[in-house]
């Protein structure tokens, strides 16, 4: 039996279980429901067809657990070694992978990918891959895949950028306001290509604040989202404009492409990661921004029902306890977790770690090998 019950809970969960049909049944158990006045004035205090508490549930009251913190409610048992590969191949219809440490490290593949993800096609899996890395566009992640090799779709493909869009487009974001970008090329792509109008992202990189007595800096009134993510041409600028719309234009919404401590820009060091971007507008507005990638349920939740696929079918595999295991947990998949990446045998087994998935296991070669072991 692979799927393996936690062994405690230890704290109540609010999450809410609407029955209402949503095009994206998001988890209001990291939200709340504030639909608060300035939200309703934005929108215009119309009634939209698909906009409910959960839909607009971005603001997080303080009582409630940090998006990207260890919110799961539950204590797991202690992660497991994978062993039977066959058996957790045949308990899920579909493997989500994140990219970095699993599939790839840079832009190197990890040694037997190609093999593992062919075989898993062959036995009638569905194949996910989902990034929180925002600097690419879906498009862009293909090229990468397609240049290291792989045979993966752009509709196989899910990063934090596309998240940001579709979130978007999940709240009927009306098309006449526009979105203020804090990221890279990946998040303005993925903006125009669902419809929206943005400004801001890279163009605003090289500008500068000229401090002089009585200065104002304008901002642009129909801001109506300040989207953020990582951003390696962050500056004083950016954060001022940011900080501008979400505070003055009514109802603007802040939201986060993830919340990564670190990312990993060369192998030498781990370097500040988009949540360093967003910890800074968190701090000017004294906001939480709505979280759409990893460990945020949105994407987990936007792909179930895409796919139609039961989160039980899904194994969510990581190299990274507070982002992909998370996720998974989140979600309601199973989890396994690749020591490929940035996560050493060690840091999972350390007792200060409180999440384990249900696996673990060297790299995802080993589905080939222990498959070959198990037969
Ligand atoms: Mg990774």
């Amino acid at each position: 039996m692979l799927s393996r019950p936690a062994v405690s809970v230890s704290a109540s969960s609010s999450a809410a279980t609407d029955a209402s049909p949503s095009l994206f049944p998001l988890n209001t158990s990291q939200f709340s429901c504030q639909a608060n006045s300035k939200v309703l004035r934005f929108l215009g205090n119309k009634k939209l067809p698909s906009l409910n508490c959960r839909t607009i549930g971005w603001r997080r009251s303080s009582s409630q657990p940090k998006s990207g913190s260890m919110e799961s409610f539950t204590a797991r048992a202690t992660a497991q070694p994978l062993k039977n590969a066959n058996e957790l191949i045949d308990s899920v219809e579909t493997f989500i992978f994140d990219c970095d440490g699993v599939i790839w490290k840079g832009d190197k593949l990890i040694d037997g990918v190609p093999e593992t993800l062919d075989m898993l096609r062959s036995r009638g899996k569905r194949l996910v891959f989902v990034t929180n890395n925002s600097t690419k566009s879906r498009k862009q992640y293909g090229k990468k895949f397609e240049t290291l090799g792989l045979n993966v779709s752009e509709e196989e493909i899910f990063a934090s950028s596309f998240a940001a869009a579709a979130y978007l487009k999940s709240i009927n974001f009306p098309k006449d306001k526009k979105v203020y970008v804090i990221g890279e090329d990946g998040i303005l792509k993925e903006l125009e290509l669902a419809g929206f109008q943005y400004l801001g992202g890279p163009e605003d990189g090289g500008k500068k604040i000229e401090l002089k007595p009585g200065f104002l800096m304008e901002h642009d009134k129909d801001v109506g989202a300040v989207v953020v993510g990582f951003d390696r041409y962050f500056n004083y600028y950016k954060v001022q404009y940011g900080t501008l719309c979400i505070r003055e234009n009514p109802g603007c919404l802040f939201i986060a492409t993830n919340r990564d401590a670190v990312t990993h820009l060369t192998d030498a060091q781990e370097w500040a990661g988009g949540g360093s971007m967003v910890g800074a507008l968190c701090g000017s507005t004294q906001r939480e921004p709505q979280v759409v990638g990893k460990p945020s349920t949105f994407m987990m939740d936007y792909l179930a029902n895409k796919f139609g696929i039961l989160k039980s079918q899904i194994c969510m595999v990581g190299d990274r306890l507070d982002t992909d295991i998370l996720f998974g947990q989140n979600g309601g998949c199973k989890t396994l977790l690749a020591l490929s990446g940035v996560t050493s045998l060690s840091m999972l087994q350390n007792p200060n770690n409180s999440i384990q998935p249900d696996f673990y296991t060297n790299k995802i070669s080993d589905f080939l090998t222990l498959k070959a072991a198990a037969v």
